[in-house]
């Protein structure tokens, strides 16, 4: 098990945007263990490649149902909109209140190599949204209604 030092804002790897995964090597893949590994350990929900200086579209989710490992996530549609508190391990501290759409379909990878495209709705297309996010260099904040310094 290797946990990952989390990067913090401002740190710029955080801003960079991510480049999609052309080849599922062993480097990916200890890459998502360490991910998985990390993410837990930190008690997250999510976790996205930047977060540990990796700056390559992959993701890790579990909003506690089951984890979800995806590579090169794509959204390709969106309905609806719910709209909650959010907060980041990247960003410590500090929670904001976001609109996200309501149910997501997204596309991308699995560990082996196959394609894959699943449905998502309220809380863990939440999650799915904010690490896709990070893939862009986009954090929280700058989409936040507003932000917090505590959990309310
Ligand atoms: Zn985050």
């Amino acid at each position: 098990m290797s946990v990952y030092k989390i990067l913090i804002d401002p740190d710029p790897v955080l801003r960079q945007k991510s480049l999609p995964v052309k080849n599922i090597n062993a480097g990916i893949l200890r890459v998502l263990e360490n991910m998985r590994d990390t993410m837990y350990a930190a008690d997250g929900l999510g976790l996205a490649g930047p977060q540990i200086g990796i700056s390559k579209r992959i993701i890790v989710v579990d909003p506690g149902e089951n984890l979800l490992e995806i590579i090169n996530p794509e959204i390709i549609d969106c309905e609806g909109e719910q709209s909650g508190s959010e907060g980041c391990l990247s960003v410590p501290g500090k929670f904001g209140w976001l609109k996200r759409a309501q149910k997501i379909r997204v596309k991308g990878l699995n560990p082996k190599g196959e394609s894959i495209e699943l449905e998502a709705t309220d809380l863990l297309a939440r999650v799915i949204q904010h690490e896709i996010d990070h893939l862009d260099g986009v954090l929280f904040p700058n989409k936040a209604i507003r932000i917090r310094t505590d959990s309310k």
